[in-house]
C-alpha cells in the first residue's frame, strides 16, 4: 500500500512526547513490511540539516500557497533513513523557525495548515496517489476534510482513504472562528461543524473525527473511555456516533532503541538472566543526580511532561512522607507547568541526597532514569498509551499506575500471578498513598519484587504485533475505496 503520514512529530527530528517516537517506530515497520511510506513533517529550525542529512528536492522548491489572505511560498526537503525510509520536510521558514515545536503564538494555526496542504499539494506535483493518508492529532486534523473539499477536485485522491489517529484528545487545536480564510475553506463553510462556527470557534480535530474514514487512538482502553463524558473532553457525544469506526490500537514500544541489553546511552547492560547491571546504573544514577549512594532504598523515577494530565498533584502527600521517613529516593526529569517545576524543586531542598530534579528535557537521562530506577511513577489522570510503562517494564523498573488508557492495557496488577507493576484505581491522593506504601513494602519482599521484575521484562510490546492491526485496518479500507 502506499501510505502517507502527516505529523508534527517524528523521533529523532522532531519530538516532544510519545507522538514522536510512536509515528516513528509505525512508520519504520510498515515500511519494513514492504509498503511505501512518504511522511510529511515540519522542517522546524530545532532539526540540523546536516545530522538528518536532508536535501532539497529540486522540483519541490519555492512553491506558493494562498490561504485566504497569506501568501505562503515553502519547499519541500527530504532525508533518507538508515532503513531506507524517506522523511519529507515542509520548509516554510516564517512559520517553523521558532524556539519550540509548539507555540501559543496568534498564527499557531497557520503553521499546521502549511503541514497539511502542503502535505497534500507535494503528493499532487509528485504525482503520487496515496491509498491510506494516515492524520496524526490536530495538527493533521483538516486533512480528511480537505481531501472532500479544496481538493475533492483531483483524481489523484479519488481513491484515497483517510485514518484520523488520536494520540491525545486533550489537544484538540480550538481557534477563533476569524481563521476560517486562513483555512483555504471559506467557500465550504457549510461543511464545517455549524455549532462551533455560530459559536465563534474552530476546532481542528473534531473535523478529523467528522471527516476521516476511521478513527483509531492508541489503545484499547483509552477508545473506549474517551466516548464517555469523563474522559470525551466534548467529542464523546461524536465519538459514540462513529464508534463502529473507532479502533483502539495500542502503540508498540521501538525495542532497539529501548532494551537493557543494547542500549548505547546507558552505562551498563544487562538482562532478564543478569540483572548486575541494573544495580550498577542505579549507583550511576544516584552519584550523577546527587542522591546518596545506597543500593537498598527504593529509587523511583520519573520522566514525564509535567502538566496536568499526568497527575502528579495525587502525589503531594505521598512523595513527601516516604521521602522524610527515608523510605524512598525520587529521581524526576521533565518540564511544564510551574506547579509540578516547584514541587519537585522543593523536594528536592527539602531533602537533598534523596530527591533530585532535572527540569528539561533530557534524553540521555530518560534512559539512565529508566534503567537505574528500581520503580516508576506515572499517576495519570488519562493516559492515552504512555510508553514509558513500557521502557519500565523491559528495564525491569516496576511501574506504579493509575488505572486508564493504555496504563490499564499494560501493567498487570500485583496481586496476579503474572503481575507486574502496582496499579490504583482511584484519582486522589488516597490512592496514590496506598500504590506507594505498596511499592515501598513489596520492594522490602525481595522474591515477590523479583517476581514482578521477571514478569515486566518478559513482556513483548513490540511494533511487530502492533502495525498488523494498522494494516488490517488499511487493507479494509483500500478494498472498500475501490469496491
Ligand atoms: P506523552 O506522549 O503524553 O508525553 P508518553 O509516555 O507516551 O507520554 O511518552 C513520553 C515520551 O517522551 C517518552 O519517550 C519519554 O521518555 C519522553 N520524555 C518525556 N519527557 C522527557 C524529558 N523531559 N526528557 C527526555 N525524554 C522525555
Amino acid at each position: 500500500m502506499r501510505i502517507c503520514m502527516i505529523s508534527s512529530e517524528f523521533a529523532p527530528f522532531a519530538k516532544a512526547g510519545g507522538l514522536g517516537d510512536a509515528v516513528s517506530a509505525l512508520a519504520a515497520e510498515l515500511h519494513r513490511g514492504g509498503h511505501e511510506l512518504r511522511i510529511f513533517v515540519p522542517r522546524y529550525s530545532s532539526i540540523d540539516p546536516e545530522a538528518a542529512g536532508m536535501v532539497p528536492v529540486d522540483f519541490l522548491q519555492d512553491i506558493s500557497l494562498a490561504t485566504g489572505a497569506f501568501g505562503l511560498q515553502y519547499s519541500m526537503y527530504t532525508a533518507p533513513q538508515q532503513n531506507g525510509l524517506w522523511v519529507h520536510f515542509i520548509d516554510c521558514p516564517i512559520l517553523y523557525d521558532r524556539p519550540g515545536l509548539y507555540t501559543s503564538d496568534s498564527d499557531e494555526h497557520l503553521r499546521f495548515i502549511m503541514l497539511s496542504r502542503g502535505a497534500l499539494e507535494c503528493c499532487q506535483r509528485m504525482g503520487w496517489s496515496p491509498d491510506i493518508v494516515q492524520c496524526h492529532d490536530w495538527q493533521s486534523a483538516l486533512v480528511p476534510l480537505y481531501l472532500k473539499s479544496l481538493y475533492a477536485w483531483d483524481s489523484l485522491f479519488a481513491n484515497t482513504r483517510t485514518v484520523f489517529s488520536i494520540h491525545n484528545l486533550g489537544y484538540q487545536g480550538g481557534f477563533q472562528a476569524g481563521i476560517l480564510p486562513a483555512t483555504g475553506l471559506s467557500a465550504y463553510r457549510d461543511l464545517l461543524h455549524q455549532d462551533d462556527l455560530n459559536a465563534g470557534a474552530i476546532n481542528f480535530l473534531r473535523h478529523g473525527i467528522i471527516y476521516a474514514d476511521a478513527l483509531t487512538t492508541v489503545s484499547p482502553t483509552y477508545a473506549r473511555e474517551i466516548c464517555t463524558p469523563e474522559y470525551g473532553m466534548g467529542m464523546d457525544d461524536l465519538l459514540r456516533q462513529r464508534h463502529e469506526s473507532l479502533f483502539g490500537i495500542l502503540n508498540g514500544v521501538d525495542y532497539e532503541t529501548w532494551s537493557p541489553e543494547k542500549d548505547p546511552l546507558i552505562p551498563f547492560r544487562y538482562s532478564r538472566s543478569n540483572l548486575r547491571g541494573k544495580a550498577a546504573n542505579k549507583a550511576r544514577l544516584q552519584e550523577q543526580l546527587g542522591l546518596r549512594q545506597d543500593p537498598d532504598t527504593p529509587l523511583a523515577g520519573i520522566v514525564s511532561r509535567l502538566v496536568a494530565q499526568k497527575g502528579f498533584s495525587l502525589a503531594y502527600e505521598a512523595l513527601p512522607r516516604l521521602l522524610a521517613d527515608g523510605r524512598l529516593q525520587l529521581a524526576v526529569l521533565g518540564s511544564g507547568e510551574s506547579r509540578y517545576e516547584e514541587f519537585f524543586t522543593w523536594l528536592q531542598h527539602e531533602f537533598p541526597g534523596r530527591a533530585a530534579f532535572w527540569r528539561g528535557f533530557n534524553n540521555p537521562l530518560a534512559h539512565l532514569i529508566e534503567a537505574g530506577s528500581d520503580m516508576f511513577l506515572m499517576p495519570s489522570l488519562y493516559e492515552p498509551c504512555g510508553l514509558n510503562q513500557m521502557y519500565s517494564l523491559r528495564y525491569g523498573t516496576v511501574p506504579v499506575v493509575r488505572k486508564t488508557g493504555g496504563l490499564a492495557d499494560t501493567v498487570t496488577p500485583h496481586t496476579r500471578d503474572d503481575g507486574n507493576g502496582i496499579v490504583f484505581e482511584h484519582a486522589d491522593q488516597t490512592g496514590f498513598g496506598w500504590a506507594m506504601d505498596t511499592a515501598v513494602e513489596l520492594y522490602g519482599q525481595r522474591e515477590r519484587w523479583n517476581r514482578l521484575i521477571a514478569n515486566g521484562m518478559r513482556q513483548d510490546f513490540s511494533w511487530e504485533k502492533q502495525a498488523g492491526a494498522y494494516v488490517t485496518l488499511f487493507r479494509h479500507l483500500a478494498e472498500t475505496s475501490t469496491a
